[in-house]
Protein backbone atom coordinates (compact mmCIF):
# COMPACT_ATOMS: atom_id res chain seq x y z
CA UNK A 1 0.00 0.00 0.00
CA UNK A 2 1.32 3.59 -1.09
CA UNK A 3 -0.06 6.55 0.45
CA UNK A 4 0.32 10.02 -0.45
CA UNK A 5 -1.18 13.45 0.49
CA UNK A 6 -1.94 16.82 -0.73
CA UNK A 7 -2.24 19.66 2.21
CA UNK A 8 -2.80 23.20 1.58
CA UNK A 9 -5.37 25.97 2.35
CA UNK A 10 -8.75 25.25 0.60
CA UNK A 11 -8.37 27.06 -2.98
CA UNK A 12 -4.56 26.11 -3.61
CA UNK A 13 -5.47 24.01 -6.27
CA UNK A 14 -5.49 20.28 -4.28
CA UNK A 15 -8.58 18.78 -6.63
CA UNK A 16 -6.99 19.68 -10.04
CA UNK A 17 -3.90 18.95 -9.21
CA UNK A 18 -5.47 14.83 -7.80
CA UNK A 19 -7.47 14.73 -11.01
CA UNK A 20 -4.57 15.49 -12.87
CA UNK A 21 -2.23 12.41 -10.79
CA UNK A 22 -5.01 10.47 -10.91
CA UNK A 23 -5.48 10.16 -14.50
CA UNK A 24 -1.36 9.94 -15.13
CA UNK A 25 0.35 7.90 -12.09
CA UNK A 26 -3.41 6.28 -11.54
CA UNK A 27 -3.88 7.25 -7.82
CA UNK A 28 -6.90 6.46 -6.12
CA UNK A 29 -8.18 9.88 -5.13
CA UNK A 30 -9.61 9.87 -2.05
CA UNK A 31 -11.83 13.48 -1.22
CA UNK A 32 -13.15 13.56 2.18
CA UNK A 33 -14.74 16.74 0.43
CA UNK A 34 -16.57 14.74 -2.45
CA UNK A 35 -17.61 11.72 -0.32
CA UNK A 36 -19.22 14.38 1.95
CA UNK A 37 -20.97 16.05 -0.71
CA UNK A 38 -22.06 12.81 -2.00
CA UNK A 39 -23.59 12.35 1.37
CA UNK A 40 -25.30 15.15 1.51
CA UNK A 41 -27.03 15.06 -2.36
CA UNK A 42 -27.85 11.44 -1.24
CA UNK A 43 -29.21 12.74 2.01
CA UNK A 44 -28.04 9.94 4.33
CA UNK A 45 -27.70 10.22 7.99
CA UNK A 46 -23.57 10.95 7.25
CA UNK A 47 -24.77 13.84 5.04
CA UNK A 48 -27.55 15.15 7.45
CA UNK A 49 -24.67 15.57 10.24
CA UNK A 50 -22.01 17.27 7.90
CA UNK A 51 -24.82 19.56 6.13
CA UNK A 52 -24.56 22.10 8.66
CA UNK A 53 -20.65 22.19 9.51
CA UNK A 54 -19.99 22.35 5.55
CA UNK A 55 -22.47 25.05 5.11
CA UNK A 56 -20.43 27.27 8.15
CA UNK A 57 -16.98 26.39 6.66
CA UNK A 58 -16.57 24.83 9.50
CA UNK A 59 -15.06 21.08 9.84
CA UNK A 60 -16.90 18.27 10.47
CA UNK A 61 -16.28 16.04 13.80
CA UNK A 62 -13.35 14.09 13.29
CA UNK A 63 -15.20 10.77 14.12
CA UNK A 64 -17.63 11.35 10.94
CA UNK A 65 -14.11 11.94 9.06
CA UNK A 66 -12.75 8.67 10.04
CA UNK A 67 -15.65 6.59 9.47
CA UNK A 68 -16.25 7.40 6.13
CA UNK A 69 -12.35 7.00 5.44
CA UNK A 70 -12.08 3.81 7.29
CA UNK A 71 -15.21 2.35 5.35
CA UNK A 72 -13.22 3.60 1.86
CA UNK A 73 -10.09 2.01 2.79
CA UNK A 74 -11.79 -1.31 3.74
CA UNK A 75 -13.69 -1.40 0.55
CA UNK A 76 -10.87 -0.20 -1.46
CA UNK A 77 -8.05 -2.50 -0.31
CA UNK A 78 -4.33 -2.37 -1.27
CA UNK A 79 -3.75 0.10 -3.43
CA UNK A 80 -1.88 3.35 -4.55
CA UNK A 81 -4.01 5.80 -2.40
CA UNK A 82 -3.75 9.64 -2.84
CA UNK A 83 -5.68 11.74 0.14
CA UNK A 84 -6.84 15.43 -0.59
CA UNK A 85 -8.40 17.29 2.27
CA UNK A 86 -7.63 15.03 5.00
CA UNK A 87 -6.50 14.53 6.93
CA UNK A 88 -7.09 17.99 8.38
CA UNK A 89 -6.83 17.99 12.45
CA UNK A 90 -3.42 16.23 14.06
CA UNK A 91 -6.20 13.73 15.57
CA UNK A 92 -7.33 13.03 11.83
CA UNK A 93 -3.13 12.45 11.11
CA UNK A 94 -3.06 10.18 13.98
CA UNK A 95 -5.48 8.04 13.66
CA UNK A 96 -4.69 7.60 10.18
CA UNK A 97 -1.22 6.59 11.15
CA UNK A 98 -3.22 4.05 13.63
CA UNK A 99 -5.19 2.66 10.31
CA UNK A 100 -2.63 2.12 7.92
CA UNK A 101 -0.19 0.64 10.53
CA UNK A 102 -2.88 -2.15 11.09
CA UNK A 103 -2.17 -2.29 7.22
CA UNK A 104 1.55 -2.51 7.51
CA UNK A 105 2.06 1.04 6.04
CA UNK A 106 2.51 4.49 6.54
CA UNK A 107 2.07 8.01 5.28
CA UNK A 108 4.74 8.19 2.10
CA UNK A 109 4.75 11.90 1.05
CA UNK A 110 3.09 14.42 2.34
CA UNK A 111 2.68 17.84 -0.50
CA UNK A 112 2.30 20.94 0.66
CA UNK A 113 0.95 23.17 -1.71
CA UNK A 114 2.06 26.49 -1.46
CA UNK A 115 -0.02 29.46 -2.45
CA UNK A 116 -0.19 33.30 -1.00
CA UNK A 117 -4.04 34.18 -0.16
CA UNK A 118 -4.52 36.74 -2.47
CA UNK A 119 -4.45 34.04 -5.33
CA UNK A 120 -6.66 31.71 -3.10
CA UNK A 121 -9.03 34.21 -2.85
CA UNK A 122 -9.36 34.60 -6.54
CA UNK A 123 -9.13 30.83 -7.06
CA UNK A 124 -11.91 30.02 -5.28
CA UNK A 125 -14.44 32.93 -5.88
CA UNK A 126 -14.31 31.81 -9.85
CA UNK A 127 -14.29 27.95 -9.09
CA UNK A 128 -17.15 26.09 -10.94
CA UNK A 129 -17.63 22.09 -10.27
CA UNK A 130 -19.32 19.34 -12.19
CA UNK A 131 -23.00 18.73 -10.43
CA UNK A 132 -22.23 14.62 -11.68
CA UNK A 133 -18.74 13.77 -12.02
CA UNK A 134 -16.89 16.54 -9.67
CA UNK A 135 -14.17 17.77 -12.15
CA UNK A 136 -13.07 21.27 -11.73
CA UNK A 137 -12.87 24.32 -13.37
CA UNK A 138 -12.43 27.78 -13.45
CA UNK A 139 -14.27 30.81 -15.00
CA UNK A 140 -10.94 32.42 -15.72
CA UNK A 141 -8.26 30.05 -15.70
CA UNK A 142 -9.06 26.51 -16.51
CA UNK A 143 -12.95 27.47 -18.28
CA UNK A 144 -15.01 24.65 -19.96
CA UNK A 145 -15.50 24.61 -23.93
CA UNK A 146 -18.77 25.32 -22.97
CA UNK A 147 -19.44 27.63 -20.25
CA UNK A 148 -21.76 25.79 -17.70
CA UNK A 149 -21.02 22.21 -18.83
CA UNK A 150 -18.48 19.91 -18.09
CA UNK A 151 -16.31 19.02 -20.74
CA UNK A 152 -15.64 14.94 -19.51
CA UNK A 153 -19.57 14.07 -19.02
CA UNK A 154 -21.79 16.86 -20.01
CA UNK A 155 -23.08 17.51 -16.49
CA UNK A 156 -24.13 20.93 -15.31
CA UNK A 157 -21.31 23.26 -13.71
CA UNK A 158 -22.36 25.13 -10.66
CA UNK A 159 -20.84 27.32 -7.55
CA UNK A 160 -20.27 25.45 -4.19
CA UNK A 161 -22.81 27.17 -1.27
CA UNK A 162 -19.34 27.11 0.71
CA UNK A 163 -17.56 28.75 -2.26
CA UNK A 164 -19.27 32.45 -1.39
CA UNK A 165 -16.70 35.16 0.07
CA UNK A 166 -17.85 34.72 3.45
CA UNK A 167 -17.26 31.33 4.07
CA UNK A 168 -14.38 30.90 2.43
CA UNK A 169 -12.96 33.85 4.70
CA UNK A 170 -14.08 31.44 7.88
CA UNK A 171 -12.68 28.39 5.85
CA UNK A 172 -9.17 29.76 5.56
CA UNK A 173 -9.76 30.78 9.43
CA UNK A 174 -10.11 27.29 10.00
CA UNK A 175 -7.64 26.17 7.91
CA UNK A 176 -4.90 28.23 9.76
CA UNK A 177 -6.26 27.63 13.34
CA UNK A 178 -6.66 23.68 12.94
CA UNK A 179 -4.76 22.08 9.79
CA UNK A 180 -1.61 24.02 8.98
CA UNK A 181 -0.20 22.31 12.40
CA UNK A 182 -0.51 19.32 10.40
CA UNK A 183 3.05 20.84 8.42
CA UNK A 184 5.12 20.41 11.25
CA UNK A 185 3.51 16.90 12.53
CA UNK A 186 4.74 15.55 8.88
CA UNK A 187 8.09 17.88 8.65
CA UNK A 188 9.04 16.30 11.86
CA UNK A 189 8.95 12.99 10.65
CA UNK A 190 10.43 13.81 7.17
CA UNK A 191 7.81 12.98 4.93
CA UNK A 192 6.79 16.71 3.52
CA UNK A 193 7.70 17.89 -0.04
CA UNK A 194 6.61 21.77 -0.43
CA UNK A 195 5.89 22.53 -4.15
CA UNK A 196 5.13 26.16 -6.03
CA UNK A 197 1.22 25.50 -6.59
CA UNK A 198 0.63 29.39 -7.40
CA UNK A 199 1.95 28.48 -10.64
CA UNK A 200 -0.61 26.78 -13.75
CA UNK A 201 -2.34 23.32 -12.85
CA UNK A 202 -0.12 21.94 -15.34
CA UNK A 203 3.10 23.31 -14.41
CA UNK A 204 2.09 21.81 -10.42
CA UNK A 205 1.47 18.68 -11.93
CA UNK A 206 4.30 17.96 -13.97
CA UNK A 207 6.67 18.74 -10.82
CA UNK A 208 4.46 16.88 -8.50
CA UNK A 209 4.77 13.38 -10.59
CA UNK A 210 8.47 14.92 -10.83
CA UNK A 211 8.88 14.09 -7.43
CA UNK A 212 6.98 11.16 -7.43
CA UNK A 213 9.34 9.37 -9.94
P1 LIG B 1 -13.16 20.41 0.66
O1 LIG B 1 -13.90 20.01 -0.56
O2 LIG B 1 -11.97 19.55 0.95
O3 LIG B 1 -12.80 21.89 0.67
O4 LIG B 1 -14.16 20.20 1.91
C1 LIG B 1 -15.39 20.90 1.99
C2 LIG B 1 -15.89 20.88 3.42
O5 LIG B 1 -16.09 19.52 3.86
C3 LIG B 1 -14.93 21.47 4.45
O6 LIG B 1 -15.05 22.87 4.56
C4 LIG B 1 -15.37 20.75 5.72
O7 LIG B 1 -16.59 21.29 6.22
C5 LIG B 1 -15.68 19.34 5.21
N1 LIG B 1 -14.50 18.45 5.23
C6 LIG B 1 -13.87 17.87 4.17
N2 LIG B 1 -12.84 17.10 4.56
C7 LIG B 1 -12.80 17.18 5.92
C8 LIG B 1 -11.96 16.63 6.92
N3 LIG B 1 -10.91 15.84 6.61
N4 LIG B 1 -12.23 16.95 8.22
C9 LIG B 1 -13.26 17.73 8.55
N5 LIG B 1 -14.09 18.29 7.67
C10 LIG B 1 -13.88 18.03 6.35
Amino acid sequence: MQTIILLGAPGAGKGTLAERVRDVAHYTHVSTGDMLRAAVKAGTPTGLEAKRYMEAGELVPDAVIMRLVEERLARDGDGKYMFDGFPRTDAQAVMLDEVLARAGAKVDKVFLLDVPQDVIVGRISGRRVCRKCGAVYHVANIPPKVEGVCDQCGGELYQRADDCEATVLNRLEVYNRQTAGLIDFYNKKGVLVRIDASASPKATADAMLELLG
